[in-house]
């Protein structure tokens, strides 16, 4: 009953809406969110880009049956905020009728927090969201913590101090000085959902201030109902509030700091202006590296950094003055060429000679990692009539290169890859898809944590195996090095094992320095670095793995360890987040035991 009440908190509400996507009845918290007094078209206030998708999946549900879809809504501070809409077919009508409820997102991952435990769970869950900071404010106290993504506390004390401090060191822009005094207001009042743009600098260190946008909602204590904690994410603002091309470019806070290109988003503006200015032919091409997490895992991050900047030297050389060069992501570089024109012939050359460089850079170099680029290039105006397009069809042929077996260049051709719409259709899907089962894994993260938190121990083993069907995994176990031992695990069997991975811990524990986690995409790589490691996982058929130290005072006493068989599986950033915070848990859960 109690979490009912709280989840009825973070609804923003209930509509009944007909076959014309008008709302017949609904909520009046829904008309406040969306700052409107009537709603003649629900699809008016969604975002140009999810709109289809929105009508597509009311479209798609069957009687007695509930879809969900997450889109993005324009609420009243005109921001578009990411919701979650159920959809059902209205009992009295279900020919003409849709009973919908809208949830703020932010509401499924505190959905499992109760105040004992809020703020750990909550900040760890909304680090999952990439922000640059988290912060609570105890309502209570009047004082608030703010926490940079590494967990390091940047701030802790009054809420007005940090306002003050901010306001001194110019750290807001004057334009918005007082929009986050009343956004201070609002927190100190226990105002939920708030979500906000300013211009700011989150840190008295850095030089410019930038768009940032900040969320909060509200914990409510259990007993009493009544608000009792404000949490809240600052999260960079999407590249929509990037302003005109003509103010960016040379500027160094368009550049990439470890490679000098182009960052994210000055070289979709560039494009964009490509686009729009272009006279002849716009080829745009997306590249990225091929298994570049294991060149990390091998040799470090600082080696990794070294190769993404030789590899950024050979694109632009290659490129040269026929176009621009921009790193968008770790391994992922955009490259907008403008001097080729629409000869494929003239195309292909340049395609060939930026992944043949790149794979005689490290030619043998590198053990038994090859260094190879996957490269997906589509032009305008030939295929796409704008920018998003042309990103989505770059974006396709670069996910086809790689699952062909990557090392290649794909260049889009219709009928060999599917029409503009197919396309666009099954990405959306796809969005659709990675999304929910992120939020369900967020939940699942979550709802486990919990259950670690108030059960200890005695949860270990039944949360492993639930580990098992979210993170593609086959078997999971935590070892005490010490014993040489599984003492926890998902599959019993593990326990009774000769031969395990504490059995090669002298071998790869060095790797363990830099970070808490181990993560191996594909064992081939043991082979080099740790040979009699490598083949006990080969006879283990232990294909891929995830390993996590735990440390008791400083010395690592256990491994918990995510093994998947007979398989490749790519362990992305968010499984490894996700990951991290679960061996986490229960190793501090190990650790308390242990110690006490
Ligand atoms: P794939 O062939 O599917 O592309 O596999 P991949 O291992 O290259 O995976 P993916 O492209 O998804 O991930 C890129 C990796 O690059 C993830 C992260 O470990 C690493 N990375 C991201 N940013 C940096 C960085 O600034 N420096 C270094 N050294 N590594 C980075
Ligand atoms: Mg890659």
């Amino acid at each position: 009953m109690q979490q009912e009440q709280q989840d009825l908190e973070h609804i923003i509400g209930t509509a009944i809406m007909d076959d014309r996507y008008g709302l017949s009845l609904a909520d009046e918290s829904i008309y406040s969110y969306l700052g409107v007094k009537v709603v003649s078209m629900l699809t008016a206030h969604i975002h140009p880009d999810d709109r289809k998708l929105f009508v597509d999946t009311v479209n798609d549900v069957h009687e007695n049956e509930e879809k969900f879809v997450l889109i993005r809504l324009k609420n009243f501070t005109e921001q578009y905020a990411n919701v979650i809409v159920f959809i059902k077919r209205n009992e009295i009508d279900p020919e003409k009728f849709y009973d919908l409820s809208i949830y703020d997102i932010v509401y499924l991952v505190q959905k499992y927090n109760n105040l004992n435990e809020a703020h750990k769970k909550v900040t760890m869950a909304m680090q999952l969201m990439s922000p640059v900071s988290v912060f609570d404010y105890n309502m209570k106290t009047g004082r608030i913590m703010v926490m940079n993504t590494r967990d390091e506390v940047s701030f802790e004390g009054p809420i007005d101090v940090l306002y003050n401090t901010m306001v001194e060191n110019a750290m807001i822009d004057k334009m918005h000085i007082s929009g986050v005094h009343k956004l201070v207001d609002a927190i100190k009042k226990g105002t939920s959902n708030i979500s906000s743009v300013f211009n700011m600098k989150v840190s008295s260190k850095l030089k410019k201030l930038s768009p940032m946008t900040i969320r909060t909602s509200v914990l409510y204590d259990k007993n009493t109902s009544a608000a009792s904690y404000v949490v809240g994410v600052v999260l960079p603002e999407e590249e929509e509030s990037i302003g005109t091309a003509e103010k960016l470019y040379s500027d160094r806070s368009n550049l990439d700091p470890l490679t000098g290109l182009y960052n994210k988003a000055a070289i979709k503006e560039m494009a964009i202006d490509a686009l729009t200015n272009a006279t002849q032919t716009i080829n745009y091409v997306m590249l990225d590296l091929d298994h570049f997490k294991e060149v990390n895992d091998t040799y470090g991050h600082m080696f990794g950094d070294e190769v993404i900047l030789n590899v950024a030297r050979i694109i632009k050389d290659v490129v040269g003055k026929r176009g621009f060069v921009g790193r968008v992501g770790g391994d992922e570089f955009f490259i907008v060429l403008k001097g080729i024109g629409d000869d494929l012939d003239a195309l292909r050359p340049v395609l060939r000679s930026l992944r043949s460089q790149i794979e005689w850079a490290y030619k043998g170099k590198l053990g038994n990692i090859r260094l190879t680029p996957s490269i997906g290039c589509a032009s305008y105006p030939k295929d796409a009539e704008n920018y998003d397009d042309l990103f989505k069809l770059a974006d396709r042929c670069l996910y086809i290169a790689k699952t062909k077996g990557r090392n290649r260049f794909i260049i889009y051709t219709p009928s060999m890859h599917g029409s503009l719409e197919d396309i666009k259709a099954a990405d959306n899907s796809i969005k659709m898809e990675r999304a929910l089962s992120d939020i369900q894994r967020l939940e699942f993260v979550s709802d486990a944590v919990t259950r670690l938190c108030d059960w200890k121990t005695s949860v270990i083993n039944p949360v492993l195996k639930d580990m098992l069907k979210y993170f593609g995994a086959n078997e999971l176990a935590v070892y005490e090095i010490a014993s040489g031992k599984a003492i926890y695990y998902s599959d019993p069997a593990l326990d009774t094992e000769e031969e395990n991975i504490c059995s090669h811990f002298d071998e790869f524990k060095t790797v363990f320095r830099e970070t808490n986690i181990f993560a191996y995409g594909d064992s081939i790589n043991l082979k080099v670095p740790y040979p009699d490691f490598y083949e006990y996982m080969q006879k283990a058929e232990y294909f891929s793995f995830v390993a996590y130290s735990i440390k008791n005072k400083g010395d690592i006493t256990h491994l918990a360890v995510a093994y998947r068989k007979g398989a490749y599986e790519k362990w992305s950033d968010m499984t490894l987040n996700m990951l991290s915070i679960l061996f986490k848990t229960i190793g501090d859960k190990i650790i308390e035991e242990t110690n006490r």
